[in-house]
């Protein structure tokens, strides 16, 4: 197993530090000790004396908190069919989820939410590699096979199937069992199916009650594969905590989430919306099977729902479903760029969404972030003002350094053993 370097001092020394406060960004430095924040701004010269401290010069970089992908699938293999993510062995599989997890990080993201595993245990396996320092990835929410009932499976071959009250705590129960952080209930269809529609709900209110009461005994929260209006207004009746998609939501759901915005999270997936419209064709779905199919519909219901979400202060976080062959793996902060695009948000209010709202979905809004004191050191140091331009947090060259729990990650010059040649 390898060994792991015990963390030392770091001084990043002037940067232009993106704190996630919402403040404008400023000049300073930041110190990090021990794998936390411990000075941001000026930092007293003794406390950055000494010669066991490393000195990182940010001249004209931007220093800000890892990312946060709301809606991860490590498992998701890059396939350009779906059922590829049934038919891949477990031991490859296995493989490219800890390929993934090591690309999230790759690309400067220190949080994500795990939205499903294809197979049982994978998510919870890399979880525990992870903080075991076994193999490098994000600080990671496991999830288990999405929960569906019979004839509203999305993907039957990656599929926990449940019926019933009695079928979900079951469901509910075995997946606790395998130690996830929370379960998924696939609660829609999906167009790209042929048979699934995405305003069609197939639980009963009683299925969903049962599997967010069960989880909710257990201390695990609920997510939802949630496009149509009845399902996302199931989720909000039934308390559970991220809301996937919610394309079609309607009046009366917008209201119930404007009244739950405290306590509920929605996270739109926008980019396989976006992706699966203009950039499956070579894949073998074409743009005019995607918009005969509704894509083109849904994505622009969706953005005038989310625009009104995000006017009545309902949380929207990114993570886009990465990992098909039109979403791959590494393209994660595309996300932000839609919504700047597409959603109206700001470039500040984009960043926020990713940074300190991560913290607040990876339920440690006081350690995880923002650069601030007291903050665990997850950090990214980006060539460049994504204020300015957001898109340069999709290219890899321009950001130059990743630290997690005060260690780089990623750093000029660092031997890279995946062979991804950077800058
Ligand atoms: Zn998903």
């Amino acid at each position: 197993m390898p060994t792991y370097t015990p963390r030392g001092r770091v001084l990043i020394r002037g940067a232009n530090i993106l704190d996630s406060t919402g403040a404008v960004p400023y000049p300073g430095d930041v110190l990090i000790e021990d794998g936390r924040i411990t000075a941001v701004g000026s930092v007293p010269q003794e406390a950055a004396a000494g010669d066991d401290i490393e000195i990182v010069d940010a001249d004209g970089k931007t220093v800000m908190s890892g990312l946060c992908d709301a809606h991860t699938h490590f498992s998701w293999n890059n396939s350009a069919d779906l059922d590829g993510l049934g038919t891949m062995p477990v031991e490859e599989h296995l493989l490219f989820c800890l390929e993934s997890a090591h690309t999230y990080l790759d690309y400067g993201y220190t949080m994500c939410v795990g939205a499903a595993s294809a197979k049982p245990r994978l998510d919870v396996v890399c979880r525990n590699a992870i903080e075991e320092h076994r193999f490098p990835g994000p600080r990671y929410l496991a999830n288990g096979p999405e929960i569906a009932v019979t004839g509203g499976a999305l993907i039957p071959s990656i599929t926990k199937f449940a019926d019933g009250a009695e079928g979900m705590r079951l469901a509910v129960r075995e997946l606790v069992g395998l130690g996830v952080d929370q379960i998924k209930l696939s609660m829609s269809g999906e167009e790209i199916t042929g048979t699934l529609h995405a305003d069609d709900t197939y639980f009963t209110e009683e299925e969903v009650q049962a599997a967010a009461d069960e989880a909710h005994r257990r201390g695990i929260r609920v997510c939802a594969h949630a496009r149509s209006a009845e399902s996302v207004k199931m989720c909000v009746r039934h308390g559970v905590e991220i809301i996937y998609h919610a394309s079609y939501t309607d009046a009366e759901g917008m209201d119930m989430l404007e009244a739950a915005k405290d306590r509920v999270y929605v996270a739109p997936g926008i980019n396989w919306l976006v992706g699966t419209l203009y950039d499956a064709e070579s894949f073998g779905y074409p743009q005019a099977a995607a918009e005969a199919a509704g894509y083109r519909h849904e994505l622009e219901t969706a953005i005038e729902g989310l625009k009104e979400m995000h006017r009545r202060g309902i949380r929207i976080l990114p993570g886009g479903d990465y990992g098909f062959a039109w979403t791959p793996h590494g393209t994660y902060a595309r996300d932000l760029q839609h919504f700047v695009e597409l959603l109206d948000f700001t470039p500040m209010e984009a960043i926020l969404a990713a940074t300190a709202q991560g913290g607040e979905i990876m339920l440690r809004p006081d350690e995880l972030g923002k650069v601030r004191p007291g903050y665990l050191a997850d950090l990214i140091i980006v060539d460049g003002n994504p204020l300015e331009d957001i898109t340069i947090l999709q290219d890899i060259t321009r950001i130059t350094h990743v630290m997690k729990d005060g260690r780089f990650h990623r750093a000029p010059g660092q031997h890279h053993y995946r062979g991804l040649h950077i800058g």
